[in-house]
């Protein structure tokens, strides 16, 4: 049997005296393709930056890939991380934020190789290699040399997956990646998504107010709300048959 490559025991997040996550525990199996819904504020968001170790915890143990988050094990006890250890962790793990966040006043092939070259130590050449493949695939490659400036919502945020996947992470997360796009370009986004589920074993966390892609595209649908799962399971069960009236009212709103 297999073990989870992401765990999540008991974890508490405050911010201020507000309490975002309370005693939230999950986990997720390699490979495993995760849909994250729930009313906005229930701390869907939060997690993923807790998991990209853009967020501390105020309690509870986070292990991904066998090895703790924020804390490490030395001689038998825990003791809090150091910068050099949530580097490597932050290797294993790509995010594709809302607003897409590239850097500006780099074309788009630095905006892939930079990561590589600078954390890695990847020769410039190889990681341009990579670099052109990934653009490639999300169907790019002729704006290699283009500004971000120049690209439409839906171009830059497929840049973006591009440079997320540039590191070769264990685990995307992809937060409402689709939410700030004009609708016309929702879809290239989500195909390139679809495209990764399906071509890849990569482990993935979506959060996502687009219900239709998250029933394709999940295998588990976690239900979130005021910081707590309510409700999980198969995507069809989660919305055709859902048996918690919280999660029943909030499909009702947003379907
Ligand atoms: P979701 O993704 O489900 O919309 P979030 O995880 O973004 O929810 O936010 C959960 C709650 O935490 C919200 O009430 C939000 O206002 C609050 N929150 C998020 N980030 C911060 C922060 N940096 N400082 C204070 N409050 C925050």
């Amino acid at each position: 049997m297999a073990e989870p490559i992401i765990r999540l025991d008991n974890i508490v997040k405050k911010f201020g005296p507000l309490t975002v996550l309370d005693g939230l525990s999950m986990e997720v199996m390699p490979g495993e393709k995760l849909a994250l819904i729930g009313p906005s504020g229930s701390g869907k968001t939060t997690i993923l930056r807790i998991l990209m170790t853009l967020e501390t915890i105020s309690g509870g143990f986070i292990q991904v890939d066998g090895d703790h988050l924020y804390h490490m094990k030395k001689a038998g006890s825990l003791v809090p991380a150091d910068e050099r250890h949530l580097h490597k962790m932050r290797e294993k793990i790509g995010m594709v934020f809302q607003h897409f966040n590239l850097f500006p006043h780099k074309c788009v092939l630095d905006n892939v190789t930079l990561a590589p070259m600078l954390t890695k130590g990847v020769a410039r050449s190889a990681a341009e290699k990579r670099a052109m493949e990934l653009l490639d695939m999300v169907g790019l490659a002729d704006k290699a040399k283009s500004m971000p400036a120049q690209l439409s919502g839906g171009q830059k945020q497929r840049v973006a997956i591009a440079r997320a996947l540039a590191l070769s992470p264990k685990i995307m997360l992809f937060d409402e990646v689709t939410s700030a796009l004009d609708p016309e370009l929702v879809e290239e986004v989500l195909n390139v998504m679809r495209k990764l589920a399906a071509e890849t074993d990569m482990t993935m966390l979506l959060v996502t107010h687009e219900m239709g892609f998250a029933h394709d595209f999940a295998d588990r649908v976690l239900f979130f709300d005021r910081g707590k799962i309510v409700e999980e399971g198969k995507p069809d069960h989660i919305f055709r048959n859902p048996t918690q009236e919280r999660t029943q009212t909030f499909l009702r709103k947003i379907i």
